[in-house]
């Protein structure tokens, strides 16, 4: 306990591993703990979207490395049918999740970040520092990131019911001689969710099945992939938060990543949002005086990114909704005729405001309007 740290982030995942590269790019002195050695094993599709790649590129990390396979080419499957979207750049870069974070780890140690392996138990703050306590040691810093993923210890700590709005996702790599190059989005497998194939090289495919509604999908994930004429691995589940948090700051303390909630609920894409936090958690550091300024400047940062997230929240409920209670009974999706938006909303070009107008147009008006004209017909 002789280290007073200026942060001390608590989870090494990419929104831990994201805040304490930035925060030692920005001269801050930074100490990583996490419960389990890296590299280490993290159910996760591993698909990072084009706004995933732009910005690590434009934080000085270079993707390539990490990048196991990637999809110009991705087939969405829902009620109304199949549509290919296709993009000059990879629409889906696939990574391994062991060994994506490891390089996240190994970049930000390499700006001299201290890494530590420990499980935290409890953070407490006073007016002038936060103590981490871990089963091994207890740890002080003047300001702790959180970023220990869905079920993070330090968002229940500080007042959240972590249960509360979260979707579960499971998948298994699953080995066999399938299409490479080429990602598979199904809406039609599972209510409320979507299963997916992607590649990942040598014969291997993150195969998985995620819904807001909970439920145990093992059985379904094992029905598609032998269906797919492939050989699951091992299954593993987690959950994948789908609304910011109530509560995301307390005195020196910031959520960050799934922690924090940030993950879009339409897609279950959090590996952005999380690196996305990470940043942001680490630019409110900078030369933040006090503890209401790192806390209030956090807020200030994520404030269109909670908007949007929001949102996006409401928009996939009426969504899904529709499909599952409306559309897909009459084999037509909510979803169709928005393949351009959907590549536009992954790679980050359009944001859920903007998009809402297209979809609103479409599931409550163009919808209906077919489903009428295929029974008049
Ligand atoms: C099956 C599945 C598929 C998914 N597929 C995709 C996808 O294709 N693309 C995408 O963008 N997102 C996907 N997601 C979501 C994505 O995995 C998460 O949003 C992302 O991992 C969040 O990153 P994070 O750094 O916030 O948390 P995590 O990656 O969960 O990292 C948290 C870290 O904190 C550590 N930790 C936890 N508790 C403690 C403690 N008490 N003390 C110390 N350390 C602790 C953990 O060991 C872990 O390393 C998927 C999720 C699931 C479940």
């Amino acid at each position: 306990m002789n280290n007073v740290y200026d942060a001390i982030v608590v989870g090494a995942g990419p929104a831990g591993s994201m805040a304490a590269y930035v925060a030692a790019k920005l001269g801050l002195k930074v100490l990583v703990i996490d419960r389990f050695r890296f590299p280490r094993v993290k159910p996760c599709g591993g698909g990072l979207t084009q706004k995933s790649v732009t910005l690590l590129r434009a934080m000085g990390i270079n993707p390539e490395p990490a990048i196991r396979d990637s999809c110009n080419k991705v087939i969405i499957t829902n009620y109304a049918g199949s549509f290919l979207l296709t993009d000059k750049e990879p629409i889906i870069s696939v990574v391994s999740r062991d060994e994506f974070d490891n390089y996240l780890l190994t970049n930000a140690l390499n700006e001299g970040v201290d890494y530590l392996v420990d499980r935290v138990i409890k953070v407490n703050v006073s007016n002038d520092r936060a103590v981490v306590t871990g089963l091994n040691d207890v740890y002080v810093g003047n300001y702790v990131i959180a970023a220990d993923g869905a079920n993070s210890i330090i968002a229940r700590q500080i007042g959240n019911d972590i249960r509360k709005d979260t979707a579960i996702a499971f998948m298994s790599i699953a080995r066999g001689d399938f299409l490479n190059d080429l990602c598979i989005i199904d809406m039609t497998r599972i209510r409320w969710g979507y299963s997916w194939v992607f590649p990942r090289s040598n014969n291997e495919y993150d195969v998985g099945i995620g819904s807001i509604h909970w439920g145990n999908y093992r059985t379904q994930l094992t029905r598609y992939i032998n269906e797919l004429g492939m050989r699951e691995g091992v299954i593993l589940g987690h959950p994948i938060p789908i609304r910011p948090r109530n509560i995301l700051t307390s005195k020196r303390v910031v959520l960050v990543g799934d922690a924090g909630g940030f993950a879009d609920p339409t897609t279950g894409e959090g590996i952005f949002y999380a690196m996305y936090t990470g940043v942001l958690a680490a630019l409110a550091l900078r030369r933040s005086i006090n503890s209401v300024e790192f806390v209030s400047k956090y807020l200030r940062l994520t404030r269109p990114l909670i908007r949007n997230l929001s949102l996006a929240y409401y928009l996939s409920l009426s969504v899904y909704g529709i499909d599952n209670l409306v559309m897909g009974r009459a084999g037509l999706s909510a979803f169709s005729s928005t393949g351009s938006l959907i590549k536009n909303v992954m790679s980050g070009r359009t944001w859920y405001q903007q998009a809402i107008k297209s979809i609103i147009k479409y599931s409550l008006i163009k919808g209906p309007q077919t489903i009428l004209k295929k029974a008049l017909r």
